[in-house]
């Protein structure tokens, strides 16, 4: 291990992606569509490392090549302190020439980079720390929601290099217009990561509906009121005019927007409390969406359609919702159903509602707010038991625009949870904020992008 003073040992927030998280987000099988496409085959677990496998008699030199680079890039990616080519010599068990030749494609590459070398230890030469290169290479993630649309470029160390965020009602909206307009906005963030360095791996877009197993349908959208839309398609049609062509990258996927989001949480998360999380995230933005993290993996099942808990029933005799259903978790505890139980507009923010609950008078408008949200608690509880029940998972990350109301929101959720969970009494319910900030699903979007270098590392070489 290197230690540099204060620099070198940059435990990026990216680091820990070369772990489990990046190889089988999602229960799917992730990664990019196009270019990039790799054997998603490999193990998935530390115990068995990728260059054994390639260690079999008879393994093609260049599979071999491909396998021993995927682990000096994991290596680096996962570890929180900067390693030496001498590090990584010990920790792969290769020779320290075949090390070097591997580093350095992937210095050519941009996918790490040198530091300052440091004299230690008792003998030797001077160790270079390597670590994973900022603004070289980045993802970019977008976000259509129902009341923004977002894009954001992070490098391979996690750093935000461009971001922006428009605000507006994207309900009922022309999926054409609006994917073209979030396909300019996504292309002007890419230029500025650009104007920093920096080049765009791939694109991966967040929506807030179901997305189908193939990465660019979405089938449905009910609050955007869409419907079978080919997403991949419409983005891409802002590059069409020649606006920034090469900006999206060599690939643009799709996914649902409450995945990414626990994805960037789950990362963050490891990050801070050094182990692998597990959790149901719920995310709250105009509907709910949310995502089972075990061993910090989102998994989503086998089509990625899991963790739609907006539409657990909660009442199966209660109002309309516009799935279609009736009595969901959404129409008691969704932005626009728990403002209008306020007897707020919808465009008010979750600050707002919460200002509303603190203030004296007039009476009656507080103690309407304060039984909107308490009504809220009671429908997340019930459908997170029910969640808790089937999943065995006791730790609750409200993400989005839950955050300022997660203190008035928890007693009520605890509640029912102590009442409904067969396993309570053994059990102990952790209901957590997290301040995502705008748009987590950007991030997780970014970072998902990011996974066809770390993943792949063969393919962002460039040739001798
Ligand atoms: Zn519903």
């Amino acid at each position: 291990m290197i230690r540099n003073g204060a620099g070198s040992t940059t435990p990026s927030s990216f680091a820990r992606l070369g772990r489990r998280s990046l190889t089988r987000a999602f229960g799917l099988n992730g990664g990019s569509n196009g270019q990039g496409r790799h054997d998603f085959q490999r193990p998935q677990r530390r115990d068995r490392p990728p260059h054994h496998e390639a260690l079999r008699p008879g393994a093609r030199q260049e599979t071999l090549r491909e396998a021993n680079l995927l682990l000096i890039t994991e290596e680096i990616f996962a570890s929180t302190e900067a390693l030496s080519r001498a590090d990584l010599s010990i920790r792969t068990g290769m020779t320290r020439s075949t090390v070097s030749r591997l580093v350095d494609d992937l210095l050519a590459a941009g996918i790490v980079c040198e530091g300052s070398p440091v004299v230690g230890g008792t003998r030797g030469r001077p160790a270079v720390p390597l670590t994973p290169a900022r603004r070289t290479l980045v993802g970019l993630g977008v976000e259509v929601n129902v009341d923004f649309m977002a894009a954001r470029a992070l490098d391979l160390t996690g750093a935000v290099l461009a971001e922006e965020i428009i605000w507006a009602d994207y309900r009922s909206s022309d999926p054409a217009a609006v994917l073209v307009e979030a396909g300019r906005l996504a292309l002007r963030v890419a230029d500025e990561a650009a104007r920093a360095g920096a080049r765009t791996v791939g694109t991966v877009l967040a929506v807030p509906g179901l997305v189908d197993s193939d990465e660019r349908t979405l089938l449905l959208a009910p609050n955007l009121g869409w419907k079978d839309v080919d997403l991949v398609a419409l983005l891409g049609r802002a590059s069409e005019a020649g606006e920034g062509d090469e900006g999206f990258g060599s690939f643009i996927t799709a996914a649902n927007e409450a995945k990414l989001a626990a994805l960037a949480v789950a990362q963050e998360l490891t990050r801070e409390e050094d182990k692998e999380q597990t959790f149901l995230y719920v995310s709250a933005q105009m509907g709910i969406g949310s995502a089972v993290v075990v061993d910090g993996v989102v998994e989503a099942g086998p089509h990625g359609w899991g963790g739609e808990i907006g539409h657990v029933a909660v009442e199966p005799n209660g109002p309309e919702c516009g799935c279609g259903s009736t009595g969901c978790l959404e129409v008691y505890a969704g932005k626009r159903a728990l403002m209008a139980s306020a007897g707020l507009p919808a465009g008010v923010t979750a600050e707002d509602l919460y200002v509303l609950t603190q203030c004296s008078a007039p009476e009656s408008a507080a103690s309407t707010a304060v039984e909107a949200v308490e009504r809220a608690g009671w429908a997340l509880g019930v459908a997170l038991s029910a969640a808790m029940n089937v999943l065995d998972v006791h730790d609750v990350v409200l993400g989005g625009e839950f955050g300022p109301l997660t203190d008035l929101l928890r007693p009520c959720i605890e509640e029912e949870l102590q009442r409904r969970v067969l396993a309570s009494p053994w059990t102990q319910f952790s209901v957590r904020q997290r301040d995502t900030g705008n748009a987590p699903a950007t991030t997780g979007g970014a970072l998902r992008a990011l996974r066809a270098v770390v993943d792949a590392p063969q393919d962002w070489i460039p040739a001798a």
